[in-house]
């Protein structure tokens, strides 16, 4: 695992995640003027995501063009990200992450919300919390945390979660495959435990930065 925040220069935040072999990078910008203008809400800032996946990310190179599959990710994404920041201090704003795929070997969901949610709070935009999440699924009949691509791919069900973990929230949670209720159950807490030890870095990244300001001045 490695995480990183304010890794360029041009965005107002950024963070590099890996986990495992998936690697995201994510850029933040705003809360900024939004365009076009009928677009913006009087009550709150709009918040955009757009997931994707570089052509090199993946085995068989991937057409540039944005899937069915990225467009949905992004609106996960999205979902997820916006319960965490406080968007109503910002109103008639936008503020737009892009998450860029950088290799891929399952859990990209979740290595993009997580360096999302760290490049989000790099930019100094006000959060309930920051996301942690990891995927917990079942392969060969047995329960794993983190699964790879094969174990993603072949295996019998692969259920992201991603947390607000200060608040007790779920952020995201999806299911594809099957898990009986007590398999379900095993995974949450399987899930809780990889998100506590994920939650721990984000702050560690965070912190990381600031201290070497801190030594600088
Ligand atoms: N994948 C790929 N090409 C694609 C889409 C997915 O190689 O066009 C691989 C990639 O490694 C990805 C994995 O399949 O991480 C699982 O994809 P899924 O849709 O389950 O989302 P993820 O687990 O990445 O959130």
């Amino acid at each position: 695992m490695k995480m990183e925040v304010g890794v360029l220069k041009n965005a107002n935040g950024s963070a590099i995640v890996e986990m495992g072999r998936t690697k995201v990078l994510t850029a933040v910008y705003g809360p900024r003027e939004m365009h076009p203008r009928h677009l913006a809400l009087p009550d709150r800032a709009v918040l955009r995501v757009r997931y994707h996946m570089t052509p090199f990310s993946t085995d068989e190179r991937k057409n540039p063009a944005l899937s069915r599959r990225e467009i949905e990710i992004s609106k996960v994404i999205r979902e997820a990200l916006e319960a965490s920041i406080l968007v109503e201090t910002f109103p008639r704003t936008t503020i737009d992450v892009f998450s860029e795929v950088l290799q891929a070997d399952a859990g990209t969901r979740l290595v993009a919300l997580m360096s999302a949610s760290l490049a989000v709070a790099d930019a100094g935009i006000p959060m309930r919390d920051l996301i942690a999440g990891v995927a917990v699924g079942k392969a060969d009949g047995t329960l794993v945390l983190d699964l790879n691509e094969e174990e993603d791919m072949w295996g019998e069900a692969d259920m992201p979660i991603a947390m607000m973990p200060s608040l007790s929230q779920v952020a995201l949670l999806q299911l594809n495959g099957s898990l009986s209720g007590g398999e379900f159950r095993a995974a949450l807490q399987m899930a809780s435990k990889g998100i506590d030890e994920l939650y721990r870095m984000e702050k560690e990244a965070l912190m990381s930065k600031y201290s070497a300001y801190k030594e600088v001045n």
